[in-house]
């Protein structure tokens, strides 16, 4: 499909695709540490972290999706007030994942 790129690339392309295990977005853990930022990989520098005392630290890049995160999953409601952080991130997933 990608024809502006040579043939020998898209092989190797595909070689490397078929050499490693892919996961899906729920089988990737949240990170317990903060690390410096992969190359060439978006960083999301307006992301939330998830501070709730029962959380693994849910990372999310907006902040509908963190209300959603703590709505469903600690009971939250807005009276609450925060229950995240701001966040810088990267992630390889689009949309709410
Ligand atoms: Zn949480």
């Amino acid at each position: 499909m990608h024809k502006g790129i040579p043939s020998e690339a898209r092989e190797a392309i595909k070689a490397f695709g078929k050499s490693v295990v892919v996961k899906g977005p729920k089988d990737v853990l949240m990170p317990s540490t903060e690390i410096s930022p992969l190359n060439d990989l978006e960083v999301l520098k307006d992301g939330f972290r998830c501070i709730h005392s029962n959380c693994n630290g849910y990372l999310c890049g907006t902040l509908k999706g963190m209300q959603q995160h703590c709505q469903k999953t600690h009971g939250w409601v807005k009276k609450d007030g925060t229950m995240w952080r701001p966040q810088a991130l990267q992630t390889f997933f689009k949309g709410n994942k």
